[in-house]
């Protein structure tokens, strides 16, 4: 009788204990707080929320993070009944009262037969399996080094430098068009992996304006800025010279716009293909600082953007994750090492309720491991199933960052009207695709537990 290591008592590793020991699987959770510390963290609790109290949309319908939300809550998870239990009133949101919260998953944890709770900083990756390493954006240093020894240096991040990721759809197409410099790419889908957006003289000298006067957020105390080149923030390659992003990421060099083939545009935004299913763009070179209302406003200053909405907004922040896409297989195995397990915001996902999402599906995964039966894929077209899918496969591994829940992520479903109404029945359809497979994947792990 095998038990599941469980590195990490955050939101992952604490959905995945539950998980584990209700499917019926011995855990021992090993969590360094309180003896050691993270600048972000302030108790000694399990699954302690280190920033904002909400979980953010509980709409189910037209929301991939309320549709999320109730995925989780039909497997039974821990993290969401607490934060049911201490809702606070937010309107269509799910705000959490944070600290009778993170007692009352430790409690639940520590009460569970199948469960127990060591304290101290693991430093090294286990030996022996089953393990789940579940220790977060802030994983502390020592096993951050052994995670970087088994990946190589280059598979593990400690910062995100996100550019904002753009909906395909959204973005104007009789103003921008696909291209890639000096049409680069064997297959015409290579040479169709980015999207240019032209400006002309005035228009960038006004973007740069609208760049250096955006309104931008400080680094969190304790998370060192260190830039290293290639990951500046846009704004401040800006600041440095009224020039150097042209000679930058935004040089016109090798593209011909076809809407307008005589004139040489004088500034060329490129996005880049972010995910196989070609739904989601990135903007290339954009990561920044910029504040959240202060980029919407800026980048859709960028012809062919002026209606674009945004699947996530850019960012630079202290963060350890592994480049899931190449290192991990679909069953959130490490490759080189099955024994063990990765879930959480070190897979590349972001945010308390997809990071308890991926803790949900390790822990059960495990259990089913050491309890002789498997089980079947998630379903892709399940908000979980989106995330595990992004991570372990559907994102592009080169520019691999972290990633939000979102119907990007989907399969697309198709034949709905443009325009707000028939965005509300096309997220309603998926969210009903969504319930039907989720709930069939669920079905016959009830019968087994039963
Ligand atoms: P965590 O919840 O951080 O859990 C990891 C656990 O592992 C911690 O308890 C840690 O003490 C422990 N640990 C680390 N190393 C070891 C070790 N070697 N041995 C034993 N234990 C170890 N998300 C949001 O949705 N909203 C926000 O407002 C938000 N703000 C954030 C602000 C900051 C500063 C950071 C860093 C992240 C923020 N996030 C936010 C992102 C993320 O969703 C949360 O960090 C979330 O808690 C991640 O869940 P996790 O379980 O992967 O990691």
């Amino acid at each position: 009788d095998r038990v599941i290591q469980i590195i990490g008592g955050g939101m992952a590793g604490s959905e995945a204990a539950w998980q584990a020991a209700e499917a019926g699987a011995r855990v021992v959770l090993h969590e360094m707080r309180p003896a050691v510390g993270t600048f972000a963290h302030r108790t000694g609790h399990l699954a302690e929320m280190v920033c904002s109290n909400s979980f953010r949309s509980d709409d189910d319908e037209q929301n991939a993070v309320g549709l999320l939300h109730w995925e989780m809550r039909a497997a039974g998870s821990l993290i969401m009944a607490m934060a049911d239990a201490h809702r606070l009133p937010a309107g269509g949101a799910l705000a959490v009262d944070r600290d009778p919260f993170a007692e009352s998953v430790t409690a639940r944890l520590r009460a569970h037969p199948n469960i127990e709770i060591r304290a101290g900083e693991i430093t090294g990756l286990p030996d022996t399996g089953p393990a789940i390493i579940a220790t977060g954006p802030l994983t502390s240093g020592a096993l951050a080094q052994a995670i970087a020894a088994e990946t190589g240096q280059d598979a593990l991040a400690f910062f995100d430098a996100i550019a904002p990721i753009v909906y395909a759809e959204s973005i104007d197409m009789s103003v921008a068009w696909e291209q890639s410099r000096y049409d680069k790419g064997e297959t015409l889908e290579e040479q169709r992996a980015y999207i240019n957006c032209p400006m002309t003289r005035d228009e960038y000298e006004t973007f740069i304006d609208a760049l250096i006067a955006a309104d931008k957020a400080e680094f969190h105390e304790g998370e060192t800025a260190q830039y290293f080149d290639g990951c500046l923030p846009i704004e401040v390659m800006a600041e440095r010279g009224r020039e150097t992003l042209r000679h930058g990421p935004m040089k016109p060099v090798g593209l011909t716009n076809p809407h307008n083939p005589t004139v040489k545009p004088w500034a060329v935004v490129q996005l880049r293909r972010d995910n196989a299913l070609g739904t989601l763009y990135n903007i290339v070179g954009f990561q920044t600082k910029m504040k959240y209302g202060a980029q919407t406003a800026v980048f859709k200053m960028i012809p062919g953007l002026q209606d674009a909405s945004f699947a996530r907004l850019g960012g630079i922040h202290r963060n350890t994750f592994i480049n899931s896409p190449t290192l991990l297989d679909g069953q959130m195995r490490l490759r080189s090492k099955p024994h063990i397990r990765f879930a959480g915001q070190i897979t590349g996902v972001e945010g308390y309720v997809e990071s308890a999402a991926m803790g949900l599906l390790a822990g059960r995964l495990a259990a089913a491991e050491v309890l002789g039966h498997s089980l079947p894929p998630v379903p892709q077209e399940t908000a979980m199933g989106a995330l595990v899918h992004h991570i372990t496969g559907g994102a592009e591994a080169k520019t691999f960052q972290p990633m939000n829940v979102n119907f990007g992520l989907f399969p697309p479903v198709e034949g709905f009207r443009a325009g707000r109404r028939g965005r509300v029945d096309r997220y309603k359809a998926y969210t009903d695709r969504a319930k039907a497979a989720w709930t069939a994947w669920l079905a016959p792990q009830r019968a087994d537990a039963a």
